[in-house]
């Protein structure tokens, strides 16, 4: 792992280097990426050139700026597909499939509400993550009330997780498995333990009929997602952890399984600037290259959990044989969630932002997670440092 942060240096300088909020706060370390990422100078520039130039609705209108407008929405929707590895018989998909929300929670719960309640009948089984984020987790409850209350009766199971490492467990998976399995729901990457949960697996598991929706929400932008090699259903993600700004997201629907995905009602006037600012941010990480971006953020979330180790008053949450730096499990993609045996979160969360480190020290919105367990959570992104994560122990040490 240590060879990663020597091989990418001059590499991610120059990346760290678009951030203006990064560079113009040395004294600040952002530690919180897996809440919201910051935003490269390109994101910010093509945002300010639409509205500067072009600014107005989008599919309204005929002349030049609604034209422009429409124009860059229909390209945004093709780079969302490109950029999750959509090509139907190695051609680039026209984009149909990608359709635009808000964010992660809001993609769900619309292909919850939308799709699942259309495509489920009475006496089907859904298997759904219980200790994932609650964004995927009260959707799909959600879809068997309303199920429940035009008497369909579905049952909805755990997707089982290995003791010990916080993956899934595929074995037990298959036990859970029946005929009348009708939808599965994982997470790309956990956003607690930060652990790549190998969806790969599960089609082979659930068989080719049942549809699977990821939640990517802490996938996309920090490793490469190709849903030809996941053969997954539904890809949904949050464009501000990609990068771009609040409030615009996307679900990807590979629309062979099941009914298609059309969300119900009139959409209205789309986020045409988020829109602007996602296609933005997903040409910066193509660019970047999100295999770069991965093995920088496992590396500095290995520091860190190596450097963890060897201090007595922490424990890191999570697989216990991802810690040490050369460590073959290698999983944690630069999310590292930790606690000091002594000091509650709030507690160290106060000291460690007195320190400029600016950590995430509250509920995790962690589905299950009902008592507050008193960690704090470290989150990385390519413009962070091997000095921070150093400046990081340091202050842990003396605590
Ligand atoms: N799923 C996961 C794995 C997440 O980490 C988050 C955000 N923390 C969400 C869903 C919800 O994302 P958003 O708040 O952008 O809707």
């Amino acid at each position: 792992m240590g060879e990663a942060l020597e091989e990418l240096r001059d590499w991610q300088s120059a990346l760290r280097a678009q951030f203006p909020i990064v560079v113009d706060n040395p004294e600040l370390a952002y530690l919180d990426s897996a809440a919201t990422a910051q935003k490269p100078q390109a994101v910010l520039d093509a945002v300010q050139s639409y509205l500067t130039t072009a600014n107005a609705n989008a599919g309204r209108g005929s002349y030049p700026w609604a034209n422009r407008t429409t124009a860059l929405v229909e390209e945004a929707r093709q780079r969302v597909a490109r950029f999750l590895g959509d090509r139907e018989d190695g051609r680039e998909s026209d984009g149909s499939a990608v359709h635009f929300v808000s964010g992660t929670s809001e993609g769900l719960r619309t292909v919850a509400r939308d799709w699942l309640t259309e495509h489920l009948g009475d006496g089907d089984e859904i298997i759904v993550p219980f200790a994932d984020h609650q964004a995927n987790l009260l959707p799909w409850l959600e879809a068997q009330r309303l199920l429940a209350a035009c008497g369909v009766r579905i049952t909805v199971r755990e997707l089982p997780y290995q003791a010990g490492s916080h993956d899934y467990d595929p074995a037990a998976l298959a036990e859970s498995v029946t005929e009348r399995t009708a939808f599965v729901a994982v997470t790309h990457v956990h956003h607690v333990y930060g652990g790549d949960m190998n969806v790969h697996r599960i089609r082979e598991v659930v068989g080719p009929r049942v549809p699977i929706c990821l939640d990517a929400a802490q996938g996309v932008g920090h490793l490469p997602l190709d849903v030809g090699r996941l053969d997954v259903d539904f890809v949904v993600f949050s464009g501000h952890k990609a990068m771009a700004l609040p409030g615009i997201g996307a679900v990807w629907a590979r629309n062979t399984r099941g009914p298609r995905f059309e969300p119900g009602g009139w959409a209205g006037t789309p986020n045409t600037s988020g829109i602007v600012s996602l296609l933005a941010a997903l040409d910066w990480l193509d660019t970047a290259g999100p295999d770069r971006i991965e093995r920088w953020t496992i590396a500095l979330g290995a520091r860190l959990t190596d450097g963890l180790r060897h201090l007595d008053h922490y424990e890191v949450l999570g697989c216990q044989r991802s810690l040490a730096m050369d460590s073959p499990v290698g999983q944690r993609h630069g999310i590292v969630t930790f606690r000091h045996r002594g000091i509650g979160s709030d507690d160290l969360g106060f000291v460690l932002a007195s320190h400029g480190l600016l950590v995430r020290a509250d509920s995790l919105c962690q589905a299950g997670a009902i008592q507050r367990d008193g960690s704090v959570r470290v989150s990385l992104h390519v413009y962070n440092t091997a000095q921070e994560i150093d400046r990081l122990l340091d202050v842990l040490r003396v605590m």
